[in-house]
């Protein structure tokens, strides 16, 4: 009797404790919100949390989640965290009572661009499903067609097939076309593709009808050479990756040697290593590096034959270097090689430019015991690594002068810009 009793207090607990998940839902507005919903069995367990992947990464964003009663939900709040639209994001509730884990199934959901307006309507052209809203059904699916040329070029130049299907979606607005790429996108972006996501963005209003033709089969073979290059360590060098796409434009360097002639004659030309994670975000910068990377591309390829892409983008896939890739290539040490292509342009490789020194501080500061309860800023009782901003009642009271005001908000909007860039995802123009 008295054991039954034990035994029945023990157990009387466990019959409103977490029992298992129920059903998980997910629902998106674009710009808005990711909503995740899950039941719990039996009331809450001791700690619940949310997993979250995006397609490429190797790890999950997790978040604790208080849950409410028998119910629990999570908010991505994407008109902050900006999500781009298609991204399939995967996801899995954790619940642990005590040392015991539980897991819900995976799922995904789809981040749908569901804006209002555009009622978006979708074909299937072999590899790619093009995605339109309006009357633009004519160019989105010339769009289809144009992908299937862009990969057959791409794949046979690689020597790898295209991994997956590819979307493209097509915008008719400025605006709309914008929304989607997000904050951070640069302003002569007429066509994006995001490979990881094997998604192409075009804007009608980017360009010609050509402009967008040749658009079109930059921006799929950046996702061809993705998968050609795909491995766990590193992205091959920028200025590679968007030499190849532009040299399949055309086949050629085209006029892209016109430019880096102009500038070896001029201001001079970049390094490849200086752009071979970044380009310079100016227009002359920009336009030489895509130059520059071109070129290379048509003197590899002049020299060592189409073959030799293969073998570099072979070497990528085992996890090489730029440097290792591009002597796979072409059989020539990289230094060899950059020396080769700035001979070509008759100037010598740039030269790494030595860092200025910094020169002791000019600004004058108060003597020990000046500081009184108003709070001057800075002098040498701050601790050393606080920022003038963090000071506890430093400006309470005082008015700011409008300037520095202006000057601290420029740079605060700065600071975000920089944020979100840094947040945003892999983009290739
Ligand atoms: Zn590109």
């Amino acid at each position: 009797m008295g054991v039954a009793l034990v035994i029945g207090l023990v157990g009387a607990p466990k019959a409103l404790a977490f029992d298992g998940f129920g059903d998980a839902a997910a629902d998106s507005t674009y710009d808005v919100e990711i909503r995740f919903e899950i039941e719990l069995q039996g009331g809450a367990p001791d700690r619940l949390e949310l997993l979250m992947r995006t397609p490429f990464t190797e790890t999950s964003f997790v978040t604790p989640v208080e849950p409410d009663g028998d119910a629990a939900a999570y908010v991505w709040d994407t008109s902050i965290e900006h999500a781009t639209p298609n991204t399939l994001v995967s996801y899995q509730w954790r619940a642990t009572v005590g040392d015991e884990v539980v897991l819900s199934p995976e799922e995904t959901i789809r981040y749908e661009d569901d804006r209002d307006g555009l009622d978006w309507q979708q074909a299937q052209l072999g590899e790619a499903t093009v995605h339109w809203y309006g009357d633009a059904e004519a160019q989105a699916r010339r769009f289809g067609e144009l992908t299937a040329v862009g990969v057959g070029q791409a794949e046979d130049l690689s020597g790898t097939r295209l991994a997956g299907p590819v979307d493209v979606f097509v915008y008719d607005s400025r605006e709309d076309f914008f929304g989607a790429l997000g904050p951070g996108a640069r302003e002569w972006t007429g066509a994006a593709a995001y490979p990881e996501l094997r998604t192409i963005f075009m804007w009608l209003g980017g360009g010609s009808p050509e402009y967008l033709e040749v658009a079109m089969v930059h921006e799929v073979t950046h996702i061809v050479f993705f998968d050609a290059t795909d491995n766990a360590f590193h992205e091959p060098a920028r200025w590679l990756n968007e030499g190849i796409a532009t040299w399949s434009e055309t086949d050629d360097a085209g006029d892209q040697r016109g430019i880096v002639q102009f500038e070896a004659s001029g201001a001079g030309l970049f390094s490849f290593d200086a752009i071979s994670e970044q380009f310079p975000i100016g227009e002359r910068g920009g336009q030489l590096s895509y130059a520059q990377g071109t070129t290379m591309v048509d003197l590899v390829i002049d020299r060592y034959g189409r073959e030799a892409i293969a073998r570099i983008a072979a070497a990528y896939r085992e996890g090489a270097s730029d440097a290792e890739a591009l002597e796979a290539g072409t059989g020539l040490g990289v230094d060899e090689l950059y020396a080769d292509f700035y001979a070509e342009f008759g100037v010598d490789p740039p030269e790494p430019i030595a860092a200025e020194p910094i020169a002791p501080s000019n600004v004058d500061r108060p003597a020990a015991g000046e500081i009184d309860a108003g709070g001057v800023v800075g002098g040498p009782e701050a601790p050393p690594d606080s920022a003038p901003g963090e000071r506890p009642g430093e400006d309470g009271g005082r008015a700011m002068p409008p300037l520095l005001l202006l000057v601290l908000a420029g740079l605060a909007a700065i600071g975000g810009v920089v944020w979100v860039a840094r947040r945003g995802r892999r983009r290739s123009a």
